[in-house]
């Protein structure tokens, strides 16, 4: 078993996700940055090394969407490690294009609303969007829980939004629903995934009030919130926690946000550092919110 602590922070190569692995190995924590494409994972370890002095990064290959690519890590962290003390899941995807460009040279709110009025969204796209920001971390937790739980002080951090908040749930039913924990179980969550994606199909999105806007985004994150708090409260042991970054100038909403991924990194990484702390808990930066 390894003294120091390890991390592994999935979406690692760019945007929070790189932040993050910065401040967690200036914590002195041993990092594994992962990335789905491994030449650009490496890049950005050596990127960390050349400008930070930070040694204690290594990289490995991630797609959160690939089963055996999930298992192949957790059998290298079970491996090299024997445990995992801090799993950060950040990698996400947007699941919407833009209809057009944004001129970079426009004040950022103004290239906020032309990000906020110009979406475009697909049936192929919400699918993805629920593989990697739900299902996603779903196998992550499921593949890595029992090297968390290794750990004296296991964390889980699962980065998700205000846009995952139930209160951008529109439907009372079904808002209700994910809210009583005790009785909501992880079928009826992959049920409700099924049945968004088939009303994205059908087109009544709207008539069945699931959300707003950024509808597959929205939905992944509300029951990605949902599947955290079944956990948390099945194994309290484990410190598991959601944490909205804020709107961070990424590629994600293309560079429109207002922070910077340093701020946007400070959340979840304050979460995934501290001793102890609440479990099943949804932060907002750093201060704790509601679902
Ligand atoms: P970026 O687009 O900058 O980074 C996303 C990261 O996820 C990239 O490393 C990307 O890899 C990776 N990724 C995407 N799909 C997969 C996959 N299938 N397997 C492994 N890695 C994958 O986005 P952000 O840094 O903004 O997002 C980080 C987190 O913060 C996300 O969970 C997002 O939902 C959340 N968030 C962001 C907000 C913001 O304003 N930016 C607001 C609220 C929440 P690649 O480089 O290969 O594409």
């Amino acid at each position: 078993l390894s003294f120091f602590r390890i991390a592994v922070v999935t979406g690692g190569n760019k945007g929070i996700g790189l932040e993050i692995c910065k401040k967690l190995a200036s914590n002195g924590v041993d990092v594994i940055l992962t990335a789905r494409d491994e030449m650009r994972g490496k890049g950005a370890v050596e990127r960390l090394s050349r400008d930070y002095g930070l040694t204690n990064i290594t990289v490995h290959q991630l797609d959160v969407t690939d089963p055996s690519s999930i298992e192949t890590l957790a059998g290298f962290v079970k491996t090299k490690c024997g445990k995992l003390d801090i799993l950060v899941n950040n990698a996400a995807i947007g699941g919407f294009e833009l209809s057009k460009p944004i001129d970079e040279k426009l004040r950022q709110q103004e290239r906020a609303e032309i990000f906020h009025n110009n979406l475009i969204e697909s049936y192929d796209k919400a699918v993805n969007c629920l593989k990697t920001n739900y299902y996603g971390v779903k196998n992550m937790i499921q593949a890595f829980l029992p090297l968390v739980q290794l750990s004296n002080s296991g964390r889980i951090v699962n980065v998700s939004s205000t846009l995952g908040q139930l209160q951008k749930l529109n439907n009372e039913k079904l808002r209700k629903e994910l809210k009583d924990i005790d009785n909501l179980t992880v079928e009826r969550i992959d049920d409700l995934a099924k049945s968004f994606l088939e009303s994205v199909k059908d087109n009544t999105v709207e008539k069945i009030k699931w959300t707003d806007r950024f509808h597959a985004y929205s939905i992944s994150k509300i029951l990605m919130n949902a599947y955290t708090r079944i956990i948390a409260k099945s194994y309290p042991s484990v410190m598991i926690n959601c944490v909205n970054p804020g709107y961070v100038k990424t590629d994600l909403n293309f560079n429109t946000g207002a922070l910077t991924v340093i701020e946007g990194a400070e959340g979840p990484a304050m979460v995934a550092l501290g001793e102890g702390g609440p479990t099943g808990q949804f932060y907002d930066r750093t201060q704790i919110s509601f679902f």
